[in-house]
């Protein structure tokens, strides 16, 4: 009998991943949809989206609860496309960033991707199939005052991982990033990180003039696991309005 075949998204209780794990759940190249989530609001996915989804309330973080939900996962299916989504911040200013707080940010952002890459993609390399998709940020690349300093070294070290796991997985498993720009998710809206009058200045700045949606993203990252990207890996793909380009 054949191995049925699984997504592994993480962050997939909101925003961006939300979206990712509902279009994983529409196409038929994924049969389980495992969606990680710190929030148990994840539970309630099953219900929303409909049977495929397999939720997983886990701090990627933890790299052994990380091991953990990828053993569950493996169990019933072989992963085919790993969604790296799971990510937050919280505003300081240099002098108030304690060292706690520099840790979690990159133990959730930076070290949670690679305790999923840890586990999730040596499978897939033996089985020579598979697709990683890394989300970082124009913080990672510009630097981002509202983001802290933390938030932003975190983004640019996952270029690092994106790029150097490229170089391990290949030639069969690709792994490529996904850079937003600001999109209209909690993240934005509930983190006290941004604005309205924030929000409107920053959309002046932009050639597309808004923010984005996160199912603009989301069709990205689902294009990046897809056929369509075979010949894609380490790329840096921006999703941003143009706002790399100031
Ligand atoms: P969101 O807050 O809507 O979703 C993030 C999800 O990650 C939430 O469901 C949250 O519970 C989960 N999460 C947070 N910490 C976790 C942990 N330790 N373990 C497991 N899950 C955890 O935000 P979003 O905007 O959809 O963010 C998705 C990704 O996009 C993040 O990596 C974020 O840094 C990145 N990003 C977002 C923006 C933006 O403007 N929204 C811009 C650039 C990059």
């Amino acid at each position: 009998m054949t191995a049925k075949t699984a997504a592994l998204v993480t962050g997939a209780a909101s925003g961006i991943g939300e979206c990712v794990a509902r279009r994983f759940a529409a196409d038929d190249r994924h049969e389980v949809v495992a969606c990680l989530d710190l929030d148990p609001a994840v539970h309630d996915l099953r219900d929303d989206i409909g049977p495929s989804v397999h939720p997983y309330e886990c701090d990627v973080a933890d790299h052994d609860a990380v091991g953990d939900v990828v053993q569950q996962v493996e169990a019933d299916a072989d992963i085919l496309s790993v969604v790296n989504n799971a990510g937050t911040s919280r505003y300081f200013w240099i002098g108030d960033l304690e060292p706690d707080e520099w840790d979690r940010i990159l133990d959730v952002n930076l070290t949670g991707q690679y305790n999923v890459a840890r586990h999730a993609t040596p499978p897939m390399f033996e089985r020579e199939a598979g697709s990683v998709v890394n989300v970082s940020s124009g913080a990672g690349q510009r630097g981002s005052a509202s983001g802290g300093v933390h938030y932003s070294a975190a983004k640019a070290g996952v270029f690092g991982l994106t790029k150097g796991l490229a170089k391990q997985l290949g030639p069969h498993v690709t792994v490529n990033c996904v850079v937003p720009g600001l999109i209209d998710t909690p993240l934005m809206s509930e983190s006290g990180l941004w604005d309205a009058a924030g929000i409107a200045e920053f959309e002046e700045t932009l050639p597309l003039e808004r923010v984005g949606d996160p199912d603009e993203v989301a069709r990205v990252i689902e294009f990046c696991c897809g056929p369509g990207a075979s010949y894609m890996t380490g790329s840096v793909v921006n999703v941003d309005g143009g706002g790399s380009l100031s």
